[in-house]
């Protein structure tokens, strides 16, 4: 398939999907970082069937914009890993017609700036805790992506569940008339979630992420043979992938979309794990059986 378009001015890109919007084209968007794998294209893909849906030909967006207001100061923001060119051409194999990609982050941020959306309660606990700021980083500049794409619905992971729930809750606060779409975790063949941050472990330490999804594995079937207790299943999640050598930042149970910690574990319960493995952050989570 052919390469999208690229276009690199926000204020650009805002009048071609506002001209789009006016003529009637359904839009569904796809926000991204970049340094794409195949959990981000199965978003494009279902985005393409999803921009089509009215019998007519849609406009399926892609951005690409490593955000900098969601990274910490002592995180990766400088070393993210980076590849436009390898990008726009996943883009066009997944069906995407026009791709964001600002080339500064003073065109999305301008000196100005100061309107920052805050959503309370789901942005609490889990990684909204350990990452002070990250979800205010994150919904800004979705709110903002929303505005210039003007799109009918928006497609996002469930890798990063935390941030589905706050982005559905920032839609739905904000009357904001976009219908918010999660899609299933893409995993590597042995279980591991894919993410950008894959690209930052050795061969050695890739070996070992394997622990992180047979652990939630092992927690979902002790869960489906009767174990109620939270405390319990994220203890043995612990035990084994600290056994595996990773430092855990949390484990969690929690309901799926307040994510408050729950006291019993029932079918739907989200288990939520976050480890270091040397210096990487790894995220993964599943709903229990
Ligand atoms: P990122 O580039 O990491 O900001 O991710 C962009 C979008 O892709 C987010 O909605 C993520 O949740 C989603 N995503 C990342 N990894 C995966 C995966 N393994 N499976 C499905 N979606 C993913």
């Amino acid at each position: 398939m052919s390469r999208p378009e690229l276009i690199r001015d926000p204020a650009a890109w805002q009048r071609r999907c506002t001209d789009a919007r006016d003529a009637g084209t359904r839009i569904a968007l796809v926000p991204t970082m970049g340094y794409l794998h195949d959990g981000h294209l199965s978003l494009m893909r279902e985005a393409r069937v999803r921009a089509d849906a009215r019998g007519r030909p849609g406009l399926s967006l892609a951005t690409i914009f490593v955000n900098p207001t969601q990274f910490g100061p002592t995180e990766d923001l400088a070393r993210y890993p980076r590849d436009l060119d390898g990008d726009l051409a996943k883009c066009g194999a997944a069906g995407v017609d026009l791709v964001l990609a600002p080339d500064d982050p003073g065109a999305v941020y301008p000196k100005d700036f100061q309107t920052w959306v805050d959503v309370a309660e789901v942005s609490k606990g889990l990684c909204g805790d350990r990452r002070p700021g990250h979800f205010r980083g994150v919904a800004t500049v979705v709110a903002k992506l929303f505005g210039l794409s003007r799109p009918h619905v928006a497609l996002f992971g469930e890798k990063d569940w935390q941030q589905l729930q706050v982005l559905r809750r920032m839609a739905i606060d904000l009357d904001m008339g976009i219908d918010v779409v999660g899609m299933p975790i893409v995993r590597e063949a042995d279980g591991l979630a894919m993410s950008s941050r894959n690209a930052y472990l050795s061969a050695e330490e890739r070996g070992r992420a394997v622990a992180i999804s047979r652990a939630l594995g092992e927690a979902g079937r002790r869960a489906a043979a009767g174990e109620r207790d939270p405390v319990a299943l994220a203890a043995g999640i612990r035990a084994a992938v600290e056994a595996a050598g990773m430092r855990v930042d949390y484990v969690e149970l929690a309901h799926p979309e307040t994510l408050r910690p729950v006291e019993r574990a029932v079918p739907g319960t989200r288990v939520l794990v976050a480890v270091f493995l040397g210096k990487t952050r790894l995220i993964d989570n599943v709903a229990l059986p």
